[in-house]
């Protein structure tokens, strides 16, 4: 019998909340395009440093064009252009998440040319180190929300040895769809672009995630599978592993409960545990592209989504501002709607819409209708705490953060939020939990990042410097995401033995 692997709390997705029903994968809607008329895109889109501008304004540049780059043994990732145009401004700009960065202004010329670079590569004979260059030059961060660079956790899982690569297609936020559409549309890049990944680390193991609820993409995987098996005939095992349909799902610490049965403590992360590193799908599949099709990240696809039953997946070039995707009229949007830059439980809502563009990590925009409703007292119903997966007492933490009891919230646990909102999801009190607790944990976490740490996000610092930073600031507030060494390394790395065998057409088995 199949295993179902799972975990307790949450919500189940098929009950009577009818999640099943509003966040359904409409198959027959495709692809859709945004050719937006500017794009305003940030140097700095998740964790790392601020990435270093390489134009000024009056250039003309294509798409693929790096536009910003990282200076050796820094982390980060660099940033390219999405469209043909020029640059107009170079700009101070504060994304819904709290992250302060610059930002390039582009305006398009409606040429839509590409960069010369951006051509098919024709030899896939590649090593480790090519693989892992081209991945860091494309400026790959993780796209399922942390935002952190592929490069770094390649490096990471190198330095622990893992035995697993864990590809995440567990999207379980309502609406959302991006994840599964990219499986549906490009399954071979998902599958590829693991393969490439697990070689370039040494890993011999890749387990898919998917709810068991997913059986057309399920399927789709399985097909994909089998035809790397034929192409590529390489030693590697795979795996689908089928999950009960829940939210919150994809989190590292909610797979490692389910997975492996292990509670990762504060600070603790997959790759020392259990010996595993988890990537995004849609990651896998970006991957891919830098690798097969020569394609930095410019790019991705979104859910655009609203509560109307309106959903579509575009493709838009990164920095696309939200106005420019409402100019494009997908019908998920009326003027009347509450505009949350993320999924429907967990997006920020955006006041300017002109200045706030879509990043590498936002999967979706979700277009919701602003409902006038008045909070209640709370019924002590101990419903918000039940669904956290976390294991917040959630009622508790609320009041002790209203009532400005840091310590006492502190000892609640309440930095190990993922700010997933169920919570306020399931208020029948309609508090808002969620961002209250949201708000507080943020706080701490920017009141405890040193001004060394901000700082060395700013500057050129050195590799070790910044990662001691980043350990020290990350324990603290668990982040669990450890960011190490990998420029260096990566530029040392040379050796035969880790050519990884991608026999593609022509190619030889080496
Ligand atoms: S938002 Fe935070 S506190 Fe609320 S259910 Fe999710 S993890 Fe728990
Ligand atoms: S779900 Fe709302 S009403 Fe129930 S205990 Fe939590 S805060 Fe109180």
């Amino acid at each position: 019998m199949t295993k179902i692997y799972s975990f307790y709390s949450g919500i189940f997705a098929d009950n009577a909340l009818e999640f099943s029903k509003r966040s359904s994968y409409v198959r027959e809607i495709m692809l859709e395009r945004v050719y937006p008329r500017r794009i305003i895109v940030p140097l700095r889109q998740g964790l790392g440093a601020e990435a270093i501008p390489v134009v000024k304004p009056g250039d003309h540049v294509l798409i693929g064009s790096c536009i910003a780059v990282i200076p050796s043994g820094v982390i980060g990732a660099p940033v390219h252009s999405g469209i043909s145009g020029t640059v107009k401004s170079i700009q101070k700009i504060t994304l819904p998440n709290g992250i302060s960065t610059s930002a390039i202004e582009i305006t398009s010329d409606n040429k839509r040319t590409f960069h010369d670079s951006i051509v098919p590569r024709q030899n896939l004979d590649i090593n480790a180190k090519t693989v892992m260059g081209i991945i860091k030059n494309s400026g790959i961060i993780g796209m399922g929300g942390e935002g952190i660079p592929v490069i770094a956790k390649m490096s990471r899982a190198k330095k622990y040895e893992v035995k697993e690569l864990l590809v995440n297609c567990l999207q379980s936020e309502p609406f959302a769809t991006s994840d599964l559409h990219r499986i549906n549309e490009s399954s071979d890049y998902v599958v590829q672009g693991a393969l490439a990944v697990a070689g370039a680390i040494g890993v011999k193991k890749i387990r898919f995630l998917i709810s068991k609820n997913r059986k057309a993409e399920r399927e789709i995987l399985e097909s994909a599978i089998e035809r790397a098996k034929k192409i590529f005939q390489l030693d590697i095992e795979y795996e689908i592993c089928l999950f009960k349909e829940r939210y919150p799902q994809g989190y590292y610490r909610l797979i490692a409960r389910a997975l492996y049965s292990v509670e990762l403590k504060a600070g603790e992360i997959l790759e020392n545990t259990v010996g595993a590193v988890l990537f995004n799908c849609s990651t896998m599949a970006s991957c891919w592209d830098a690798i097969k099709d020569g394609f930095p990240m410019f790019q991705r696809v979104i859910t655009v989504a609203g509560d109307n039953g309106v959903l579509h997946n575009v493709l838009a070039p990164i920095g696309t501002p939200i106005s420019e995707i409402v100019r494009a009229e997908f019908g998920a949007y009326d003027s009347t709607n509450r505009i949350l830059w993320g999924n429907a439980l967990t997006g920020i809502p955006v006041k300017d819409l002109d200045n706030t563009p879509i990043i590498k990590t936002t999967s979706a925009l979700t277009f919701i209708r602003k409902l006038d409703f008045q909070s209640a007292p709370c019924l002590h119903c101990g419903l918000c705490s039940d669904a956290c997966a976390m294991d917040i007492s959630v009622d508790v933490a609320y009041k002790l953060i209203e009532r400005n009891l840091k310590d006492a919230a502190l000892n609640e646990n309440v930095l190990s939020c993922i700010n997933c909102g169920l919570c306020s999801y399931v208020c029948p009190s309609g508090i808002e939990l969620a961002s209250t607790i949201s708000n507080f944990t943020t706080e701490y976490k920017l009141k405890h990042t040193s001004n060394t740490s901000r700082e060395i996000l700013k500057t050129e610092d050195t590799l070790s410097k910044f990662s001691d930073e980043w350990n020290t600031l990350l324990n603290e507030v668990d982040s669990g995401t450890l960011l190490e060494d990998y420029a260096e390394k990566i530029e040392k790395d040379d050796s035969e033995e880790d050519y990884i065998v991608l026999p593609f057409e022509g190619g030889k088995k080496i």
